[in-house]
This record gives C-alpha cells, structure tokens and sequence, in this order.
C-alpha cells in the first residue's frame, strides 16, 4: 500500500507531517511521490496565508477525479484548514474520507482503520490534545531534525489564526527535549531547529521552571549538535540572554529570524504586537553589537486594515535600517475569526500591490548587497542536497542560514564543508568547494 502527503505552509506544520509519515510506515505503507499511485493521499494544510488555502482549493478537482477513477482511494484532509473549517470541508466535498485535526495526528491510524471497515466520512477535531509521542517521526533528512520545544499560542496578533488552530501555549518538558536531541545527535544529526509560534516564551506553565535562554545552554552542550537554530522569535520576548549565549556559544547558528510585520507603531499597535518600532530596533542594535556577524530575516505584511502611505513608508524605513538578510513578504489578507477580520480595509489592492513591489526591490537589492560581501570568503556549509541550478551542482547552507550552490556529488550530503564564495545574487550565493 502507498501513502502520498503533501504539506503546505510553515516548519511546524513540516514537522507535523514527518510525523504522519512515521505514523502511516508503521502501518505498512510506504511513501509514495507519485499521487496517482498512492492509496491514502493526505493532506497537510495551512490557512495562515490566502495562497496556502487556495492551493488546498485547487487540489479537489484533482482528488475527486482520483476518488471517481478508484473509490477505494482515502482522502485525508488535516493541518490548520481541517482544524478550523472541521466538518463544513465534508459537507462541501462529500468524497473526502477523514478530516483530521491538528491535535489529532496520533489518533490517524485509527482514524484510517475505522473508515476503511466501512461507514461514512469521519470528522475528527479536538482542541486541545497533547500528543506524548511528538518526537517519533519519520525525518527527512538523517543529518538535521526539527525538535518542537512549544505548541500553540497566547499572543493573539490579530491577524492571525494559529492560536485559534494550534491552541494555547504548552511547553514540552526540558527533559524529553534533551533526551530526544541526545538521541538524534547518537543517531547522526548535528542540526537541529527547536520549534515553536514563540520560542522566546518557552517554559511557561511548566512544573520544572526553565527559560528558553536556559534551554539553549542545555542544548548547546551536547556536543555532538554542530548547529542549532531556533524559529520563530517574537520580538515582545526576544531578552539579552539570548544573544549573550548566542555570542559564547560555538555551535548556536548565528541567525535570527525576528517577524518585524510593520514599522508603524500605529499599525503595531493595531496588529496587537506589544513592541515598538524603537523596541524592535534596540533589539537589532544588540544583536549586531554583540554578535556582528549575525544574519536577521524577518517576515513583513503589506496593506493591513487602515495602514496609510506614511506607515508603509516607516516600514521601508526599518528595512533601510535594519537591512534584513531576506525578508518573507506578504500582501494582508483577511482570516475570518480573527479580530483584524472585522477592520476596515479600505486600501485598493492596485495600492498593496504597488507597495509590495516597492519594498521587494528594495529589500533585493539590499541582500543582494548584503550577499555580494561574502564573495572571496570561505565559510563552512552543510551540504543539504541536489541543487536546482544544475546537474552536478550541490545545495548547502552557511552557518547564517544564507543558501550557496556549488559543484559536487551526491555523497557530500550531511557534511560540513569549506566552500569558497565566488559569486552572489538576492537569494542565494555561488560557491566552489575548497
Ligand atoms: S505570535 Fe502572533 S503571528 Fe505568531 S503565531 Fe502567535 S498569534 Fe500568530
């Protein structure tokens, strides 16, 4: 029997589905990349952006053909759309056999047992389920893991759906963190990402108190780990203890993805982020005082309700300031549940579409300048895989999480190697191996 999944959206919802892998193999499936061969197809979905919710949309055509051509063929639907539209996804698309929830995905095999004995479609979403067996996942690489250190949040941006989809902030025990990542690491990792919608807030609620600054130097002293990264921060917890411990510790990556979302404190203030722009930039001042060699991306959204030429234009303004390695840049759009739903937006889209472009070739042209400094240097990457720029061509990434392509062969993968930069574009840094 074949199992075909595909994920949409952020590293949480990646993580989730390597989860889903183990759970399926264990059942006696194996993986397929191929749709048409496959005789569960699951997917993981995201409702954080319009696109990742269109894409969803522009599958079902496609899966009801599968279904009318086979009818033995199950359907799955989970991640954040299942989560939040529950049974209204089986109501509109009868064909579809289980709906599972984001806090569902132990119960999948069951779930799969259950319809495949017979019966209706089966809808299955909790709110607040724990899974104790988080770190049992099938990965897809042997050399670099996700660890999730967080669940769910309590910051209620109001744009944003995750804590209506994921649920309320829980921390995992420090314990089962360490202990999971001194077995990756006998297992062959040496990089791991902890994960989290805020991993600055880590140790909230927990019985044995510990801080994520306090986390990271646990983690940091498992040798064998040669790069930790952590995603995502959130500016209102970001502290001084995390760069000073990302400044003593060797094998902390010096990479910070810091979601700015505007430069307007107005807007901030109408986003529900409890940061100024000044906070923000104080942040940045002591990243880069402290540790000068630290790469900062961001994530930023154009055209939220009620945002004016004069806030977008402090937006640009951070940009200029701060100048982000890359930013993920988004144009608002609306996520019905949340607050911001309710806003005005009175901005034309022809307005958001012309913002975006502005910011985005301002920010290029600023990583591509940020890029081009690293030409003549060396710098160690870890060899991830294939490059898309050519047979032969390899895919690393440095220490700061910049992209270089280079020559080399297929058995280089999972190796740290010294790759000397010899050209550079926006988005990525060409290389050749030293
Ligand atoms: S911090 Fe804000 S943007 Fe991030 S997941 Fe939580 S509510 Fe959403």
């Amino acid at each position: 029997m074949k199992a075909y999944i595909e994920t949409s959206g952020c590293q949480m919802n990646e993580n989730d589905s390597e989860r889903i892998i183990y759970l399926f193999e264990r059942e006696g499936y194996n993986r397929t990349r191929d749709i048409e061969k496959s005789d569960l197809i699951i997917l993981n979905t995201c409702t954080v952006r319009e696109r990742a919710k269109n894409r969803l949309y522009g599958h079902i055509g496609n899966l009801k053909r599968l279904k009318s051509k086979n009818n033995d063929i199950l359907i799955c639907i989970g991640g954040c759309i299942a989560q939040n539209l529950k049974e209204r996804i089986i109501e509109d698309f009868p064909f579809v056999d289980i709906v599972f929830g984001t806090h569902n995905i132990a119960e999948l095999p069951d779930l799969i047992k259950r319809k495949i004995a017979g019966g209706k479609s089966i809808c299955s979403v909790r709110d607040d389920g724990y899974d104790p067996d988080i770190f049992k996942v099938k990965r897809e690489y042997d050399f670099k893991a996700y660890v999730p250190i967080t669940i769910g949040c309590d910051n209620y941006c109001s744009y944003c759906i995750v804590p209506f989809v994921r649920g309320k902030e829980r921390s995992i025990e420090k314990n089962k963190i360490i202990k999971n990542i001194n077995m990756l690491a006998c297992g062959g990792v040496i990089e791991v990402t902890l994960l989290g919608q805020n991993v600055n807030s880590y140790g909230k609620g927990l019985d044995d108190k510990c801080t994520f600054p306090q986390l990271l130097e646990e983690v940091s002293d498992i040798k064998k780990i040669r790069r930790i990264r952590f995603l995502t921060s959130h500016p209102k917890d970001f502290s001084k203890d995390i760069t000073g411990i990302m400044k003593r510790r060797k094998n902390l990556a010096k990479h910070v993805h810091l979601p700015l979302q505007s430069g307007s404190n107005r807007i901030l203030k109408k986003m529900n982020r409890l940061y100024s722009r000044e906070d923000y930039l104080n942040i940045i001042s002591n990243i880069k005082d402290n540790i000068p060699d630290c790469s900062i991306t961001t994530d930023i959204i154009i055209g939220f309700p009620g945002e004016k030429r004069e806030d977008f234009v402090k937006t640009l303004d951070m940009v200029k300031k701060v100048r982000f390695a890359r930013a993920f840049t988004f144009i608002y759009s609306p996520r019905e549940g949340t607050r911001a739903y309710k806003f005005k937006d009175c901005i034309p889209m022809k307005d958001k579409q012309k913002w975006f472009r502005e910011l985005l070739d301002i920010q290029n042209m600023i990583s591509l300048e940020e890029n081009k400094k690293f030409i003549g240097h060396k710098f160690e990457v870890l060899v991830e895989g294939r490059s898309k720029k050519g047979t032969c061509m390899m895919e690393g990434r440095m220490e700061n999480n910049t992209v270089v392509n280079f020559r080399g062969s297929a058995g280089l993968i999972g190796k740290i190697l010294s790759v000397k930069i010899t050209g550079a574009k926006s988005f990525y840094l060409m290389g050749k191996l030293d």
